[in-house]
């Protein structure tokens, strides 16, 4: 069994554990020139790096750790329909226009992600079927409003509303109010999903490199990128390192914050558990997401528990079952086999951060805690954009996401203190 540790997410993660045999990537020695150098190689890296190579392009990815040791790898898995943010929220603030090209980006996302797998063959343990589930009863009004809007003004008929007897039949549970179902979304394994991606980023040409940190980036008429060991000079630059960007890019930085999530895996369940019996993802209605569903393998892998202080978290595992026992209370003394954590990056509002930090050089970042779909698809967007076709991006570019408050030093207070008033909001 692995125990590789990713040196930038807490614990060893059961997808590292069941991915199988992965390829490894050489660092980058010495200088070197491209037409696009890719920074990070998560979903948005790997994705943007497939479809520029596609294209013809000559593609230099680098990659600080290895494949995969950000949020791609280690992640929920739950390919969801739609923004982080409601179809209403969205036409609140941005009119119905806007938010129908949003969520037809989206749903183009979600194809996006089915296409890739189907076309490279990936083998990555895709199912459909997801429930968001509601923990207070008065949030059905408003779930209902949601479907209903898709019903009617998105064309999106594959949702249903769940009263509270159907949702618990649905998870195994009585533990929520009711819900909703989507038929058209679903979940993956993501650590294999981004192997097939890497696997057809490198077939279609793209160079990838691992152990390579970029450390500065410099504006020109081609931009360089240095690493420890050499400089990158490139036609442009990608950068894709999410909630990494550490000091690398300050623009990004100010509008990026990382929140650690955590997950845990149990011991595989027995058949007749009773728990998620049609092999269905769930999320809940906290605005501190609770999110989970079975492995391959049927195990449980639960997730939640959102920290905005930063650092490793100690004891993933009995934070994680106590929040199992609570939706699973035959559950409670359940065996975890891995516990581990990643850092999601969100925004203010929760909506992608894509923005031309300096000419040439874009940051694409922020997905809030719905990558799995919107980022690979805003790596095609990008790619798009570099071929001279800049529209679909721009709509994501057009978000103009506002900087977090509070500069270098402030950010993080303010946004624990936030957080920690939401998360007394979702208990009471
Ligand atoms: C625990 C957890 C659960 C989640 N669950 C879900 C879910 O169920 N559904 C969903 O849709 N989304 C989920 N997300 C979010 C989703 O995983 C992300 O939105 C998505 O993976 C982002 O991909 P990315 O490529 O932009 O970033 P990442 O995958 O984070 O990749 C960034 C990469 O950049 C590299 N990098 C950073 N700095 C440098 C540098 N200087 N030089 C070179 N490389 C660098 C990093 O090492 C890293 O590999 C979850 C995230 C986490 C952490």
């Amino acid at each position: 069994m692995t125990t590789y540790q990713s040196p930038i997410s807490p614990g060893v993660s059961w997808y590292e554990a069941s991915c199988g045999p992965r390829p490894g990537y050489a660092p980058l020695e010495g200088d070197r020139s491209c037409d696009v150098a890719i920074i990070g190689g998560g979903y948005t890296g790997l994705s943007a790096a497939y479809h520029l190579a596609k294209a013809g392009a000559e593609v230099v990815l680098l990659e600080a750790h290895g494949l995969g040791d950000g949020a791609s790898g280690r992640n929920g898995g739950q390919l969801s329909s739609g923004q982080r943010q409601s179809v209403l929220w969205l036409e609140e603030r941005f009119g119905y226009t806007r938010a129908k090209a949003l969520w037809n980006l989206a749903e183009e996302a979600k194809a996006h992600a089915v296409g890739l797998i189907e076309e490279h063959s990936i083998d990555c343990d895709l199912t459909l079927g997801h429930l968001t589930a509601l923990h207070k009863a008065r949030y059905y009004a408003a779930e209902a409003a949601i479907v209903d809007a898709l019903w009617t003004r998105y064309n999106y008929d594959k949702i249903i509303m769940l009263v509270r007897p159907a949702m618990a039949a649905a998870l195994g549970s009585d533990f929520y109010y009711g819900g909703s179902r989507d038929s058209g979304a679903g979940h993956l394994h993501p650590m294999k999903f981004l192997i097939g991606m890497a696997n057809a980023a490198t077939a279609a040409g793209a160079q990838i490199f691992e152990d390579t940190a970029a450390i500065t980036i410099e504006a020109g008429r081609r931009p360089k990128v240095r690493t420890f060991s050499g400089t990158l000079h490139a036609g442009r630059v990608l950068i894709a390192c999410n909630a990494h960007i550490g000091a690398l890019e300050p623009e990004t930085a100010r509008h990026v914050m990382p929140i650690r999530s955590y997950i845990a895996a149990t011991e595989p369940l027995a058949d007749d558990s009773g728990v998620l019996p049609g092999d269905e993802c769930a999320c809940d209605s906290r605005f501190v997401i609770r999110y989970f569903r079975k492995s391959a393998d049927n195990r449980l892998l639960f997730g939640g528990r959102e920290v905005y202080t930063g650092g490793p978290a100690k004891n993933i595992a009995p934070h994680q079952r106590q929040q199992i026992g609570e939706v699973y209370p035959q559950l409670k003394d359940v065996a975890i086999s891995h516990a581990w954590g990643g850092s999601v990056a969100v925004t203010l509002p929760r909506l992608p951060f894509v923005r031309e930090v300096m000419p040439k050089v874009l940051s694409v970042a922020g997905f809030s805690g719905q990558g799995v779909a919107l980022a690979p698809f805003a790596g095609k967007l990008v790619a798009e954009a570099f071929n001279g076709n800049r529209e679909r991006l721009k709509l994501f570019e057009d978000l103009a996401i506002p900087a977090f408050p509070g500069g270098a030093l402030l950010r993080q207070p303010l946004l624990t203190l936030a957080m920690a008033f939401y998360a007394l909001r979702d208990r009471i």
